[in-house]
């Protein structure tokens, strides 16, 4: 095992991975790694390609108006709001930011999934990215393999729900919510929006959105990357991709050693080392093709 015989996960202290570090690893696994390791500034570019998403958002999403009080009440709140979009799909055509859940090689992954629209009577999983130059359309696909594989990893995740590979007891088990009780303030806000008795608790929601999830039509074949301004939320290009779960599994499999701990966090081959000029870490935390003149890099 590598770094001292413990997991990536033990050594970040992470109880989860997210599928976007996951997607991240085909960018740069070093770069995931440092990210998590000295966290990620939040930027004028990252607040606005927020405040698109929240644009969006508005439009559908079903917020549960009652504050939560306590780590339990949170993921109440999320399982509601999940189950309402979900259940809103049919009606509007889709839903906005649906948390997921799953497993990979027996760890436990989750994400939030920017879209969910029906086309044809299947589910389309879509991801929006935002960029700032919409007349070169500059910086459009610099990332979409590891874009297209956030996606995959979403649909692969759904499907195993629909198939019943990935069940509320898989979920209750991990997430250690069976028993657990929500606080009394909350359940008394919640009680005031007339939902059912059999539902004011977090496995009787969480039964319904695991359901809910299992139950949408089938998930299609094709997964859908959106680019937006940043500054004006114009469309700027949509890419439709064929899902290839033969290359998601050997993707997969490989990127579970890094979080199993058989290897290092890999930083990019020199072939794509041109990826290192846009980042921060580059001749600093990672110094791997760092050359300083009359000198070789660390990595030859
Ligand atoms: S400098 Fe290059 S190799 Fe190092 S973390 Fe950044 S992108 Fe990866």
């Amino acid at each position: 095992m590598a770094s001292g015989n413990i997991s990536a996960l033990e050594r970040l202290r992470k109880s989860s991975i997210s599928v976007r570090d996951i997607a991240a690893q085909l960018w740069c696994e070093k770069q995931m790694e440092l990210y998590i390791l000295h966290g990620t500034p939040f930027t004028q570019a990252m607040a606005m390609g927020r405040q698109v998403h929240a644009k969006e958002q508005e439009k559908v999403f079903v917020k549960l108006p009652v504050e939560p009080v306590t780590w339990f009440d949170r993921l109440y709140k999320w399982a509601y709001e999940n189950y309402n979009g979900i259940m809103n799909m049919q009606k509007k055509g889709y839903c906005r930011e649906v948390r997921i859940y799953g497993s990979i090689n027996g760890y436990k992954v989750s994400g939030q999934i920017d879209e969910l629209r029906l086309d044809n009577n299947k589910v389309v999983v879509v991801e929006d990215k935002t960029i700032s130059d919409i007349g070169s359309k500059n910086g459009v696909g610099q990332r979409v393999d590891s874009d297209k594989m956030q996606l995959s990893i979403y649909k692969k995740l759904i499907d195993d729900i629909k198939h019943g590979s990935y069940t509320y007891d898989n979920f209750a088990r991990s997430y250690e919510i069976e028993g657990k009780t929500l606080s009394a303030q909350f359940i008394q806000g919640i009680r005031t929006l007339g939902i059912k008795d059999e539902l004011l608790n977090l496995d009787g929601i969480y039964k319904k959105m695991f359901d809910a999830i299992a139950k949408m039509p089938e998930i299609s074949e094709i997964v859908r990357l959106r680019y937006l301004d940043r500054s004006t939320n114009e469309l700027i290009t949509t890419m439709d991709m064929q899902y290839d779960r033969k290359n998601l599994d050997a993707y997969l499999s490989d990127a579970i050693k890094y979080w199993s701990g058989q290897r290092d966090a890999r930083p990019v081959s020199e072939e794509n080392k041109s990826r290192c000029m846009s980042c921060k870490f580059f001749g600093k935390q990672c110094t791997v093709w760092w050359r300083i003149p009359n000198q070789q890099s660390s990595a030859t």
